[in-house]
This record gives structure tokens, sequence and C-alpha cells, in this order.
């Protein structure tokens, strides 16, 4: 499976000459499966240029899985902008919980009606199907997908995505359950020692991933100001995902006020304390244009080598930008 981020922004969109490393746009990922069958988990404003692209890409109809987490703006609101959309003869098939009161197909249509935007969605062009999920094991576009509720405050799922003989998951929007994670007296970084069991419930979920792609939109001391915001912190993430030996880390969503330079300092801490908690977690802060390949793992007599790469631009180096605080 191959993965590119289109949007690695959580709550709002935040172009500017202080995000262009890392990127402005809200949620979204591609994924390419081995068969060329494409997924595309979330739909905020990143949505638009990978729509463009493709069309662009295409020498016929487009077709896609769109597989939401949740609906909320930042998850969305490129979904009227995806161009793809307005076509005849594409076809994309639409996933995603259901609402506390609405189907995933009534919400979506709210956010277009006429006070809104100037097309409805009932006038796309394009054959889209809607499906609710729940919890559970579905197969999609030839995928076992496992969905899971996450601890935010409208109805959201996560995602674990087994096919083409690796594990992904994506895990956004989420919050701890609680603050401490390990039981007293117990041996910390270990699954069973997670004190919460919503947290250790969250952890087994990515238990021996290729790679989890996991929200974690603030810091540590950001955390007690923003609690039940419904959002991680790196230190969250990294503890578990060691806990439950993920190989690669993406940490995404990042908060509106995070510029590239804090950016950068939030991957060394995210980083470091991998290293101290004496993991071989690989961590990265996702940026818009970042392509990961995650292959089957290949082994040499008990020894796993190589499961995932990275391609694409780097998110350069050097920022006219100050940090608006420290992450630390
Ligand atoms: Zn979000
Ligand atoms: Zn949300």
């Amino acid at each position: 499976m191959r993965l590119r981020f289109w949007g690695t922004r959580g709550s709002i969109a935040t172009p500017g000459p202080c995000t262009t490393r890392y990127g402005g746009n809200t949620s979204c990922i591609e994924l390419t499966e081995a068969s060329g069958e494409k997924i595309v988990l979330d739909c905020g404003t990143g949505a638009r240029l990978l729509g463009n692209q493709l069309l662009a890409a295409s020498d016929g109809s487009v077709s896609a899985t769109i597989l939401l987490t949740h609906t909320h703006w930042d998850h969305i609101q490129g979904f009227p902008f995806f161009a793809p959309l307005f076509a005849q003869g594409n076809h994309f098939r639409v996933y995603g919980p259901e609402g506390a009161h609405l189907s995933l197909r009534d919400v979506l249509a709210g956010q277009m009606e006429h006070h809104y935007f100037p097309v409805e969605l009932d006038q796309l062009a394009a054959r889209i199907t809607y499906q609710d999920l729940g919890e559970g094991t579905h197969d999609i576009a030839g995928l076992k997908i496992t969905a899971q509720q996450m601890n935010h405050p409208s109805p959201t799922l996560g995602y674990r995505i087994a096919g083409d003989g690796c594990t992904i998951c994506y895990l956004s929007d989420h919050e701890p359950f609680y603050e401490a994670i390990w039981r007293d007296g117990a041996e910390p970084g270990r699954l069973e020692s997670i004190l919460e069991p919503g947290d250790r419930r969250h952890a087994e979920f990515m238990q021996g991933a290729d790679l989890v792609i996991h929200e974690a939109q603030y810091t540590p001391d950001e955390y007690p100001a923003k609690e039940h915001w419904g959002h991680s912190t790196y230190s969250y993430v990294v503890k578990l995902a060691a806990a439950a030996g993920v190989r690669r880390l993406v940490l995404t969503h990042h908060d509106p006020s995070h510029d590239d330079v804090f950016m950068d300092a939030v991957e060394q801490l995210a980083r470091g304390l991998a290293q101290r908690l004496d993991s071989r977690l690989e961590v990265t802060c996702a940026y818009e244009g970042l392509e990961i390949s995650v292959q089957p793992l290949v082994r040499r007599g008990a020894t796993p080598v190589e499961k995932c790469s990275s391609g694409s631009a780097s998110p350069g180096s050097g920022s006219a930008c100050s940090s608006t605080g420290n992450p630390w």
C-alpha cells in the first residue's frame, strides 16, 4: 500500500508563510492499494488538490472509496470541492460513522445546503453511494477494515486497515480517556500496564501495526487548557504506540497555532521520547506531500527487515517563521 498526505492540519485550514513545510490544508490522505484501487481517508481541504490530481491522471472515469473518520469540518470541508464528484461517469462509495441523529449522507448534505454552498448534494453528477458504519470489521474496497470508536465529542471511528500483506491504522480524532497511562506498581511500557480500559483498548487496536497514523494536536503543556476538546498529545500517542509494538508512527492533525518551527521541535521531542522508551518506533510528523510505501513484512531468518519507506519531497529546510511558543 502507498500513502500520500494531502492535508495534515487539524481544526481549520492554516495557509501562510509559516506553514509552508508541514502544510495548511486540513485532513486528507490518499491510500493506493497494490491493485491501484484508491481510498481517500478523510475529506478536509486537502481533498481539493487530490481531486484535481485524480482527474488529471485519469484517462476515463474516476472511481474511489471515501472513508471518513467523522463529520467535523476539518474532515469534510473539502468534499464539495472534490472535483471528480461533479463529473458523470465517476463512481464513489462514501463510508463513515453513523451520526448521533442523522445519517452520514444527511450530514454531508447539510454542509451543502444552499445557505452554505451553491450546489446541493443531490446535484452532484457522479454516482455516489453512502453507507453508515459501526464498530466491527467490514469488507471495503478489497480490504478488511475494522472500525473502533474514538474518544471524541462527535461519533468518530478509527480504522485498522489490512490488505496487501500490511496493516495500517488511521486514528483521528481521539483524546486520552485518563491523564495517567500506567497502573501504579505496574511495569510501564506494556499493554497490560495501561490503567484505563479505554486507553488499553485503544492501544490494543494498533497492536503490531506496520504503520499508525495518529492525531497529536497538542503538547503535554498545552493539554490541560484543552481537556475534553477531543485530542491527543504526542507523548500519549508515542507511549501507546511503543507499548503496542508499532513499527512506524506518523503524527498528524497539527494544531493551527503550530508553525513549521514549532512542528520541527515537536518531531524532535516525539523521537526523543521514543528513544527514551527504548522502543524501535520510528516517528515522523506528517507534512503535505509526504509519501510512504508500506510493504509486506519480509523475514530473513527471524529478523524482520525493511517494511516502510518514505519518499517525495522532504519538508525542506530554513524558515523565516518564528515559533509561536515552545512545545515542551
Ligand atoms: Zn479533526
Ligand atoms: Zn473532530
